[in-house]
């Protein structure tokens, strides 16, 4: 079989989904399924779907006209704001944009009035981590100007944390989020349909015994497919953290001392591996055909006994506790960096693994 490959369970990435769907839909949080790093997948969306998601939301605009193209339904995002002259593209792909800019909104508006469709917006706000949002105290009337303008309707609010800076949703911008929902919503004059309180980073915070406030919506990627909290990248209690495996092939694998020999300078990445930590005599140096091209080398986890070297645009060098033969598969597990590049790059092959004996599950 062809590698390099990942292999996804779309079983383990559906009972994922489903069980974050329920805890949170208990504390009355809706859950947007997060397709970016499957560059919008329409397998994965439908397993999303299936598992009782709200909507999807990509940020890239392609990867939304896939989904449409492939025959979803259900509402789409569009996670990062296009820049004015996208605005035709984004109106058509997506229902709802999420921006910052009144620039972009007026070009939305435009768009909408072109092709009779409303387009949603949700305005981020910023709360300390400094990516994308206007600041709390322009929320307001950012939010009144894009409620007044024709073809768009102010769909809600929404701030993004733990991306940029590793800032820590906790209670504090929560209440600081619903309090700023309830400001928007007394200028406007009615209830706004959605209060988005983040990413998978989002998830301890809306987890535990504390009440949501009027969050009642989590956009939910990494958490769905890999079973990790991003804040610590340890497994959320109760999910599956090896629904996506890379496997890789074997094409060299030899006896050869742990240290490089002649004068150093720059591998092909930068800084290579102090000399100090290889100067352990011979050792067994596996080559495998995959490299940064493909996936993130520092984001991988390889079976027991097996660790990385280095790596170059295409060979992944290993060291392994036994010498194995050329064409050898070494699965791996994936990070969220590792994945992202491997979902992207052009030579990763995909194979789903479907369910063998499990009954058919219901797909709407
Ligand atoms: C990527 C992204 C998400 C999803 O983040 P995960 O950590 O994968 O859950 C949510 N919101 C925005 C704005 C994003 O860009």
């Amino acid at each position: 079989m062809t590698t390099p490959r990942l292999e996804i369970d779309f079983g383990k990435i559906g009972d994922n989904a489903r069980s974050l769907v329920q805890r949170l839909g208990a504390k009355g949080i809706g859950v947007t399924g997060v397709t970016k790093a499957t560059l919008g997948s329409p397998d994965i969306a439908r397993e999303l779907i299936a598992a009782g998601v709200r909507g999807l939301a990509d940020s890239r605009i392609e990867n939304l006209r896939a989904l449409r193209e492939s025959g979803v339904r259900v509402p789409l995002t569009l996670l990062r704001s296009p820049a004015p002259d996208q605005a035709d593209e984004a109106a058509a792909c997506a229902n709802v944009v999420m921006t910052t800019d009144l620039d972009v909104a007026m070009a939305l508006s435009d768009a909408a009035s072109r092709t009779g469709r409303l387009v949603g917006i949700i305005v981020m706000v910023e709360l300390g981590d400094l990516r994308e949002g206007v600041m709390p105290a322009d929320l307001a009337d950012v939010c009144r100007r894009v409620h007044r303008t024709a073809g768009l309707t102010l769909t809600g609010i929404g701030t993004n944390l733990a991306c940029q800076s590793g800032v820590v949703p906790e209670v504090a911008q929560m209440q600081e989020l619903s309090a700023l929902a309830t400001i928007v919503e007394s200028k406007i004059g009615r209830q706004l349909a959605v209060v988005s309180g983040g990413n998978s980073a989002s998830l301890g915070w809306a987890l535990s015994a504390a009440p949501p406030e009027r969050v009642n919506d989590l956009r939910l990627g990494e958490s769905i497919l890999l079973g990790l909290d991003p804040l610590t990248r340890t497994p959320v209690e109760g999910l599956h953290t090896d629904a996506i495996t890379l496997v890789a092939s074997v094409i060299e694998s030899r006896v050869k001392p742990a240290q490089p020999w002649g004068k150093l300078a720059q591998g092909a990445f930068g800084a290579v591996v102090p000399v100090t930590a290889r100067s352990r005599g011979q050792i067994i140096q596996t080559i495998l055909a995959v490299g940064e091209q493909d996936v993130d080398p520092r984001d991988i986890s390889l079976p027991a006994g097996v660790s990385v070297l280095g790596a170059s645009s295409d060979h992944l060098v290993v060291e392994t506790p036994l010498q194995l033969a050329a064409g050898t598969e070494v699965r791996m597990g994936v990070g969220y960096s590792a994945l992202l590049r491997a979902m992207t790059s052009p030579f990763v092959a995909e194979r789903p693994t479907l369910p063998v004996a499990a009954p058919a599950r219901a797909r709407s």
